[in-house]
């Protein structure tokens, strides 16, 4: 039987690094051909080069719409069709809010966001003649919030409502519409995550260090593709129990966060 993921035609932002750079990998070792979008070109290139001709380097930058749209139309001329964005481009903080420039709230909303908004603005008409999948990579943080965090959990809770609000509009239209809400990933987060001023805050946290494996989050990603989930909680045991409390005893959850390092 062939591979679900076989033949079909995927843009993935965030693909220079981390989670998006494992879902384009697991993607093209599927099947599937992959449009990889980040700003930085060359690791794009090193991609491609070693996943070879299924995979195409579409660099830009997802906070400009005319980028996003860009990006979309090459995965079409190049595939001849799209069957999902995955989105996985997107900044974090370590700042504490009394702190932090509005600036910086105002880049994060645009990065974790307004992305997704021009990503689906480009998309959407392509992905309802596939009834494709449009897979926003989220975070714990788009469910519940912790200190340090204000300008991204900000930004990941609006684009939890807007994945919420499109996947009615397009349930007519078979678009799968899915959420992943990971917790600590080892990846560059830490490092590129914005501080007060704005400057990337340049260091691997421990919570990240002891973080899942991307390969393991890209596997939960694929699979909740295939079995159109609504969405996907790929997180260790306490950022799971955090989630809980936060629905069920958010006083306690507080309580927890006081006493834990968010880093
Ligand atoms: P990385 O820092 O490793 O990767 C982030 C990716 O986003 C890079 O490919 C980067 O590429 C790209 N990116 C950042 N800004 C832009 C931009 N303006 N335009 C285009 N691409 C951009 O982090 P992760 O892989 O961990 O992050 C992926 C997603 O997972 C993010 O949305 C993040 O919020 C989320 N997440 C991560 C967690 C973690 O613990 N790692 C936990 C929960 C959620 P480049 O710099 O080349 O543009």
């Amino acid at each position: 039987m062939a591979d679900f993921f076989d033949g079909k035609a995927f843009l993935v932002t965030g693909a220079s690094s981390g989670i998006g750079e494992a879902v384009a990998r697991r993607l093209v070792e599927r099947g599937a051909r992959v449009a990889a979008m980040a700003r930085t070109e060359p690791k794009l290139r090193e991609l491609a080069a070693v996943l070879g001709e299924r995979c195409l380097a579409a660099p830009g930058d997802v906070t400009r719409e005319e980028d996003c749209a860009r990006a979309v139309a090459e995965t079409i001329r190049a595939c001849g069709r799209l069957d999902g964005i995955v989105h996985s481009a997107g900044v974090s903080m370590r700042a504490l809010a009394r702190e932090t420039k509005v600036q910086v709230y105002r880049d994060l909303m645009e990065v974790n966001f307004f992305s997704m908004l021009f990503l689906f603005r480009a998309a959407v008409e392509p992905l309802v003649k596939t009834k494709g999948h449009l897979v926003a990579i989220s975070s714990m943080m788009g469910l519940y919030s912790t200190q340090k965090r204000s300008g991204y959990a900000a930004a990941k809770h609006a684009l939890q409502g807007f994945m919420d609000s499109v996947r009615l509009e397009l349930h007519g239209d078979g678009v799968h519409v899915m959420t992943v809400s990971p917790g600590f990933v080892k990846t560059n987060i830490s490092l590129h995550a914005l501080s007060a001023d704005g400057t990337p805050h340049g260091q691997v946290d421990p919570a990240i260090e002891r973080g899942l494996d991307p390969r393991v989050v890209a596997d939960a990603i694929l699979r909740g593709m295939e079995r159109r989930a609504r969405d996907v909680f790929p997180a260790g045991g306490k950022e799971k129990l955090g989630l809980f409390l936060s629905k069920w005893a958010p006083k306690r959850l507080d309580r927890f966060l006081l006493g834990t390092s968010v880093t």
